[in-house]
């Protein structure tokens, strides 16, 4: 009985010291953006606010999430959403999980429900209208992308308009086609939901060193680029709070901080089953080692790394149901 703890501990060792071994080192240092990349300037208003609303945790390990960490080192993936209030209408990026999480994943394949383990808190739906929150205030829900632990709660939303990409949108329609790189998506009738989908534009022109851009309020508070590789139409949104506190949601670019601050990718298997294009990934990924050795105070937050919400507001704790 006592060996198995033992032959446990050997295993995580050797697990680590190889993926040290096969891990590449740091992807060279693009250095930061050229002083010839002006710093968009923006005009929130006073009464913008934004505030983290997390729906759960999906249960990985460092070592899943970027090349050189640790089987040992537990990480628990922020699942949820945030919520960015904006006189103008306020928009939610992503939507976490759902209420029908349980139904939904059970129509995923049996492999990726055999090696995922997650853990429901609460719906962001449930959460606003336990703080009291209108939801009639909501303008959209912006998606990073199409991937299934960001969408899970769209249907909580009916009506509401889903901002994505086109490039996105197809990638969803096509989610179960043979051969398709990246995870696995929902089955119906998740598939068959008659979401309100409004197609994300880039009318916009270069922002931080990326090509296009698209600011959602017109006041360069919110202001959405395409970030594509880990799914065909990804984008990183910049959020802009008063007093200049700038917010670069990345998405999937990185699952954890680390792929940013040690310029590390996603590990060799991880990268060919969770991105579409790994050369886009890391591309992208370089842009935005450029963009934080510009901006150092820049708060990046990929979208599954629980460290990145912290310094944001939570919702009202839930009232006492009558
Ligand atoms: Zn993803």
């Amino acid at each position: 009985m006592k060996k198995w703890p033992l032959a446990w501990a050997a295993t995580g060792l050797t697990l680590t010291w190889l993926a040290r071994r096969l891990s590449a080192p740091s992807l060279p240092d693009p250095g930061p953006l050229p002083a010839s990349v002006p710093i968009p300037r923006a005009e929130p208003p006073d009464d913008m606010d934004l505030i983290a609303v997390p729906t759960g945790v999906n249960n990985r390990v460092a070592a899943y999430a970027y090349r050189g960490g640790s089987v040992f080192d537990r990480r628990d993936f922020y699942i949820g959403a945030a919520l960015i209030k904006h006189p103008r209408g306020d928009l939610l990026i992503d939507s976490g999980f759902g209420r029908d999480i349980a139904r939904q994943f059970a129509t995923m394949p049996r492999y990726f429900r055999a090696v995922t383990r997650y853990q429901l808190w609460k719906p962001a739906a449930d959460q606003l209208e336990e703080a009291g929150y209108d939801v009639g205030r909501l303008e959209a829900i912006v998606l990073t992308h199409a991937h299934w632990d960001h969408m899970s709660g769209l249907p909580d939303f009916p009506g509401l308009p889903v901002m994505v990409t086109a490039e996105d949108k197809a990638f969803f329609g096509n989610s179960r086609a043979e051969g398709r790189p990246g995870p696995p998506s929902f089955g119906p009738p998740f598939t068959q939901t008659p979401f309100n989908w409004r197609e994300l534009g880039f009318d916009g022109g270069p922002y931080l060193g990326f090509a296009r851009s698209h600011d959602v309020y017109g006041d360069g508070s919110v202001v959405c680029v395409p970030a594509p590789g880990h799914t065909p139409g990804s984008i990183v949104v910049f959020v802009t709070l008063p007093g200049n506190v700038r917010y670069a949601f990345v998405g999937d670019l990185v699952w954890q901080l680390e792929g940013l601050i040690r310029r590390v990718e996603r590990p060799w298997l991880m990268k060919r089953l969770g991105d579409t294009d790994p050369d886009g990934t890391r591309q992208n990924l370089l842009k935005m080692v450029s963009v934080m050795q510009r901006l150092p105070e820049m708060i990046v937050v990929p979208a599954h790394d629980q460290r990145a919400y912290a310094t944001m507001a939570r919702l009202p704790a839930a009232r006492p149901r009558a």
